[in-house]
């Protein structure tokens, strides 16, 4: 572990505060994606340890953390806020190694982090109910209130920053958290807890529990003592998770996956469109929810749209982490076989261009950078989501087909629109089926402010922003007759 210069076990779940192995005594290996090579080994948490958290997590919120107030939770999080700043480096290098990601995307996930400990922080003690006019007699008000113990299940892609969404607006609001990080990168979730710790969070608020998501997770989201699940990842896995809540009719939110489309008229701003065109499919090794892997254009520009991205597809390098190039490995064989398994589906495509491997060791799990044109909209490779750095550009005759095309999956998580006439972007934010519409702009910097989730297959529920501090609290009505 020392390469990783970890300051705590992640053999270890950490439950109640306390470090703890697990109770079977078991562990999975800790592969570094950039090499293959075996790094570490994490706790492979189970229902036993499952249990533990949840009944440390109650205790906390009918004990000390339940009387903490709206500022005072406010004011941890301004603390944690601070604690996560001044280990930016140590956080961006850790999650480096364990996800693969290059080192700046790292960097600005560790930073986001921080952002949404601050922005919840800030929030903490500014939501609040309302008074209701009522009949003469009554005074009618609501309350918001926390669902009590909430359960976090988050995937490897964005650890950081979908902690800091998910984790960050369930404290603000008063909840005690159960978070299982996923069994490829769960090192940033110690960390995290750890440091909440260090800034005055009180035993049991926040305990992680690494392990599988078919024991560990499987055992939090089925589990009668748990009173709300966020879950973030796969359409498969959100199914699971949402019949195992629905037994103890417990609220989900469901952060799933996309396929979503940048949509490119002929009058739009190509030099301005072109670098979000691109960036927004091979972030992250394309590992991104939101990623934009269609990108829809006017017949009139597609041919130079195709030859301008193109040429960047042609210049983006790939490599080690640790070499902060454009694009990282998968992150794992698994993914790496997925996404190899839709490169294979292309074969009778047009590729316009792949990006380049440069010094990526044999044992790391590598795909060049692809995109495809002249693709058909019911192609698979248009259709389902890849989850790698894979991009499909489709040509479209006017803005009736371009919506067609554009709503013509399961998803509905983001869209973009790159157009300089502003009726056209009022009706294509309209009739888009997408959680967030960005009008010549793909992604707003990521801003924590923005609420995030989707529409059909890729989830229900709304996270980051002030609308999840609803989503993390009930609401009740107290109507009070005095005459
Ligand atoms: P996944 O569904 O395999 O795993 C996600 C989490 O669920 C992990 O922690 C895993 O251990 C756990 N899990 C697995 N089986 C479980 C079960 N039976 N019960 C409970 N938990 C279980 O997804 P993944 O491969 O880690 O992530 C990729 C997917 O996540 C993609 O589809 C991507 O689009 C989606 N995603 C969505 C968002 C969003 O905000 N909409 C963000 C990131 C990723």
């Amino acid at each position: 572990m020392s390469e990783l210069g970890l300051w705590f076990d992640p053999s270890k779940c950490l439950i109640n505060g306390e470090w703890v192995a697990p109770a079977g005594g078991a562990t999975l290996p800790l592969e570094n994606p950039s090499t293959g090579e075996r790094i570490g080994e994490i706790a492979r948490g189970g229902p036993e340890d499952v249990e533990a958290a949840l009944a440390a997590a109650r205790a906390a919120y009918e004990g000390p953390w339940g009387k903490v107030t709206a500022a005072e939770r406010g004011r941890i999080l301004l603390k944690l806020r601070d604690l996560v700043l001044a280990r930016v480096d140590d956080l961006a290098r850790i999650e480096a190694m364990d996800v693969g990601k290059p080192l700046k995307q790292a960097r600005a996930d560790a930073v986001a982090l921080a952002r949404y400990c601050e922005f919840y922080g800030g929030a903490a003690d500014k939501l609040h109910g309302e008074t209701i006019p009522y009949l003469d007699g009554y005074t009618v008000y609501t309350l918001r209130e926390p669902h009590g113990v909430t359960g976090h299940i988050v995937p490897w892609n964005y650890p950081m920053q979908i902690i800091g969404r998910s984790v960050g607006a369930a404290l603000a609001t008063g909840n005690a958290c159960v978070l299982k990080p996923a069994e490829d990168a769960c090192l940033t979730a110690l960390a995290f807890a750890d440091m909440a710790k260090e800034a005055g969070l009180p035993d049991g608020a926040l305990n992680v529990v690494p392990g599988l998501g078919s024991e560990a997770g499987a055992a939090l989201c089925s589990s009668p003592n748990v009173d709300h699940i966020s879950f973030t990842g796969s359409v498969a896995t959100g199914v699971h998770v949402q019949m195992a809540a629905a037994h103890h009719v417990i609220p989900v939110t469901l952060e799933l996956g996309g396929k979503s489309p940048q949509v490119v008229f002929g009058d739009a701003d190509l030099d301005a469109a072109l670098p979000f065109l691109v960036n927004a499919g091979i972030q992250n090794a394309g590992q991104t929810c939101s990623a934009s892997s269609r990108i829809l254009v006017h017949r009139s520009v597609h041919d130079e749209v195709l030859a301008r991205m193109a040429e960047r597809y042609g210049a983006l390098r790939v490599g080690p982490a640790m070499a902060d190039l454009d694009v990282g490995p998968l992150i794992s064989r698994k993914q790496h076989g997925l996404v190899s398994g839709f490169l294979s589906q292309g074969a009778d495509l047009e590729t316009a261009a792949q990006g380049l491997l440069q010094d990526a060791p044999a044992g790391g799990n590598y795909v060049q950078p692809t995109l495809f044109a002249g693709v058909k909209p019911d192609h698979a490779l248009a259709r389902d989501e890849i989850f790698g750095p894979v991009q499909v550009v489709i040509p479209f005759d006017d803005e009736e087909e371009a919506v067609a095309i554009a709503n013509g999956t399961d998803y509905g998580l983001v869209a973009s629109v790159w157009t300089r006439d502003g009726a056209r972007q009022m009706r294509m934010a309209k009739k888009v089926r997408a959680g967030q519409v960005f009008i010549n702009n793909y992604g707003a910097g990521g801003g924590v402010e923005l609420p995030f989730g989707g529409r059909g297959k890729s989830g229900h529920g709304r996270e980051k922003g002030f609308e999840a501090m609803y989503g993390f609290t009930t609401l009740k009505t107290v109507a009070a007759f005095h005459g």
